[in-house]
C-alpha cells in the first residue's frame, strides 16, 4: 500500500478508536531534548525508579533518542477529555486510563496492518498493570504490551504537538494526552 493511503487509513481507524486528533509526520520533525529526562528525575509524578518503562530503568537517554532516529514516520495522536473543573483529579486519572486503553488498541491496529517493529510511546508511565512489577523487583509481566512514555525517550511533547498540527492544551477544564507510534 502506498504511504499516503496507509497513513490515511491509520488516522481514520485511530479516530474511530477515540483519538481527538491524529496525524503522521516525518520522525525528523520530532523535537528531542535530553533535558526531558532531567524532568523525569525530579520525580514530580512519583514513579521515577518505580516502573520498568520509566527512567532510569527504561534505558540510557542518548541510546533511546538514537533509537527514535532509526524510524522514518511518526503517527502522533492525542486524546482530549472534559473535566468537571481543574481540580478534578479523578477525572484526570480516568482520562489517562482511557488513553492507555486507546494506546493498546492502536498497538493492535498496527499489528493488524502488518506494520512490524513499530515503537509505541505513550503518556507517562506504562499503564498496563495496576502496580508495576518493578516495585517488587520482579521482571516485567507483559513485555509485549509494556509502553514507555514520549518523555522517557526525550521527546518534547509540546513541540511534537506543534509539528503534528495539534494544540498542546485544548481549553479550560480539559486534559490532553499524547502518544506516538514510530515506524518505517
Ligand atoms: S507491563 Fe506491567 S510490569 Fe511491565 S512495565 Fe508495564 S506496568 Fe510494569
Amino acid at each position: 500500500m502506498e504511504n499516503k493511503k496507509l497513513f490515511e487509513q491509520i488516522v481514520a481507524r485511530a479516530e474511530k478508536l477515540g483519538t481527538y486528533k491524529a496525524n503522521v509526520i516525518p520522525v525528523s520533525q520530532i523535537p528531542l531534548d535530553r533535558a526531558f529526562r532531567d524532568m523525569c528525575a525530579t520525580n514530580a509524578c512519583g514513579v521515577y525508579g518505580k516502573c520498568h518503562m520509566c527512567p532510569p530503568d527504561v534505558g540510557d537517554i542518548d541510546a533511546l533518542m538514537g533509537e527514535v532516529k532509526n524510524y522514518q514516520h511518526a503517527f502522533v495522536y492525542q486524546t482530549v477529555t472534559a473535566l468537571e473543573d481543574s481540580f478534578d483529579f479523578e477525572g484526570m486519572i480516568e482520562a489517562k486510563k482511557q488513553m492507555y486503553k486507546i494506546a493498546q488498541e492502536i498497538r493492535r491496529l498496527f499489528a493488524e496492518l502488518g506494520i512490524d517493529g513499530a515503537l509505541h510511546l505513550g503518556a507517562g508511565g506504562c499503564g498496563v498493570c495496576e502496580t508495576c512489577a518493578k516495585r517488587t523487583n520482579e521482571p516485567c509481566r507483559f513485555p509485549h504490551l509494556a509502553m514507555p512514555s514520549l518523555e522517557a525517550y526525550g521527546v518534547n511533547v509540546s513541540g511534537l504537538a506543534s509539528a503534528a498540527g495539534m494544540k498542546y492544551i485544548n481549553g479550560q477544564d480539559t486534559v490532553t494526552y499524547f502518544g506516538a507510534v514510530l515506524f518505517g
